[in-house]
Order: structure tokens, then sequence, then C-alpha cells
């Protein structure tokens, strides 16, 4: 079996300005790391197309991709609010942050073509999960994996997907897009309390929250995905999985209060795996979402790629 990793050089342009976390050279780590731990060259590589409009506008209203365009600046970095800050080809990599799962998406939906290509790797930026069908927030421009995810759900073969979302921030754009969706089980398990301060009185039925405290640690996220998130998985049947995957959990990352070690990001995504074997033909699309602590964000994905490829070693 295949594992896709798909990017893209100009994914590195979005500029948010000095000293700003998300910063280009997150996605040089991972490719480092990937080199160094010699899975580079067993991976099938992808350029990321952009997202059209209209693949967009299935996750977000004419309203929100307007503003965006609208806001880009000639020269020298804007604001959108507060963390979220774009500048003049910031609009092209959120292009193709969002057209790389779509990509992914149809790889590994792909039967003729790509019959052995069960999992793919979008690495890249900006992240999306904090995108709201109206909002940017949270540097996140286009929800990445719902526009994939709404990809997923056009095929006809497709009618039930699972978003599981590890980063150590609530998903809430995620939540926000498919919220009621009876088609869409998405789970998150996160930092609580703590940004995005999501109000979560009225969740839908088909939200799954893991809330875990500051100074959670191994045992204690394992222990809350295995209770939690596993049985609603394995309830839910997904025919296609999709991982919001975002490593500012660990123990290193300097955003964030939870002691997650390098190899809890194997473990969960093994755990994500057998389920997509068990009940999704293998097809498992991630896309990266948080990590800011540039040695253990590489040594993170290390971790995540050798369990999604883990069938080939
Ligand atoms: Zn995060």
């Amino acid at each position: 079996m295949d594992t896709a990793f798909i990017s893209h050089d100009d994914c590195t342009l979005h500029n948010s300005g000095e000293h700003h976390p998300e910063c280009k050279q997150r996605l040089h780590s991972i490719t480092e790391h990937l080199i160094m731990e010699k899975l580079w060259d067993r991976l099938k590589h992808f350029e990321a197309p952009e997202a059209t409009r209209a693949q967009l506008a299935l996750a977000h209203s004419e309203a929100h991709i307007d503003n965006i365009e609208s806001l880009i600046p000639e020269e020298g970095i804007f604001y959108i609010e507060e963390d979220t800050a774009i500048s003049r080809h910031s609009l092209r990599a959120a292009k193709l942050s969002a057209g790389s799962v779509v990509l992914a998406t149809e790889l590994v939906l792909d039967n003729v073509n790509h019959p052995d290509l069960k999992r793919a790797f979008c690495a890249v930026r900006p992240p999306g999960h904090h995108a709201e069908r109206e909002r940017a927030m949270g540097f996140c421009l286009f929800n990445n994996v719902a526009v994939g995810a709404y990809q997923a759900l056009n095929h006809p073969d497709i009618e039930r997907i699972a978003i599981v979302d590890f980063d150590v921030h609530h998903g809430n754009g995620t939540e926000n897009i498919f919220q009621h969706d009876s088609r869409v089980l998405f789970c998150s398990a996160f930092q609580h309390p703590f940004y995005p301060f999501t109000d979560f009185n009225f969740p839908g039925n088909n939200i799954v929250h893991v809330p875990m405290a500051s100074g959670t640690n191994s045992e204690q996220f394992r222990s809350g995905i295995e209770r939690v998130w596993l049985p609603e998985l394995k309830k839910f049947e997904p025919q296609m999985i999709f991982i919001s995957a975002g490593f500012d959990g660990s123990l290193y990352d300097p955003m964030a209060n939870w002691q997650l070690l390098d190899e809890d990001y194997f473990w969960i995504t093994e755990q994500i795996c057998n389920i997509a074997d068990q009940y999704s033909e293998g097809r498992v699309v991630s896309a990266l979402e948080g990590g800011y602590q540039l040695e253990h964000l590489g040594l993170c994905v290390v971790e995540h790629i050798k369990a999604l490829n883990l069938v080939n070693d």
C-alpha cells in the first residue's frame, strides 16, 4: 500500500510576519526529518493544486471567500484578527492548502489509477481547523479538511465520513461547518478550558468531545481516546477518515500545556488506521494543523507518517 505526501513550495510564501509561530520553517522541519529518517523516498510525492472557488464554496460562504480575497495586501502584513495575519501570497498558499486535501481525497478514492494508495498526508500551511464557514481565525483562512471532506461526500460511494482532530486546540471551525450534518462524525480532543473557548452548550449529535486539562500526559490522553473516540468511531462505521493533525499537544510545544510524547502520535495514528482498515477500506487523509516547536514538529510528523505507512513495514 502507498502513502501520498502532498505539499507545494508556495505554501512557504504565506508570511504572517516576523516571529509568528506559524512560519515556513515548520514545513522545512517536516521535510528534513522525513529525509533523515529515510521515509521521504518511500512516500509518493504530489504537488498540491489550488482548490477551485466551487470547492471552497462547499465549506464556506461566497462572502467569506470574497472577503479573504479582498483583504490580501499588496505589501506588508494585514491582520484579519489578532492571531491571523496575511500577506501578498497568502491567498495562493491558502488555496493550495485546501486543494491538497481535495487531491488527497481524490487519490485515496481512485481505485482505477491508484488502487494501492489508501493514505495521504498534506504538509501545508496555513492550517484550517479554526476557520468557520463565515470566518477566518486562529491562523486559518479556509478549512482545508472540511473542503476535502465535502469532496469525499460528493463521491457516489461515500455516505459517511469521520473527521478526527487531535490538535491541542478545539477544531471550532470544523464543528461549525459540520454541526448537525449526520453524514459526518467529528471527534475532537483538546485542552480545556483553552483557546478558542468554543461554546460547548449545544453540540450536535454528530460531535464527540474529549476535553482534557492542562498538563494532560500520555496515559490520560490515550485513555480518553480509548474510552470515548474509539467506540463512537466503531459505531459510526465511517467509509473514510480525515485527520486534523495538529502536533501542538507535544510536551515541548510552546503554545499549549499538554505533555504528549512523540510516540503518542504514532499510537493515535495507529488507532485511527486500525478503524480505517476495519470500516473504511483503509482510507485515511491527514492534513497538518498546529505544531510550533520546530524540532518536535518534525519528529512527531515522522511518528505520524510511520503509522500511516505501517502496512509497508
Ligand atoms: Zn493548535
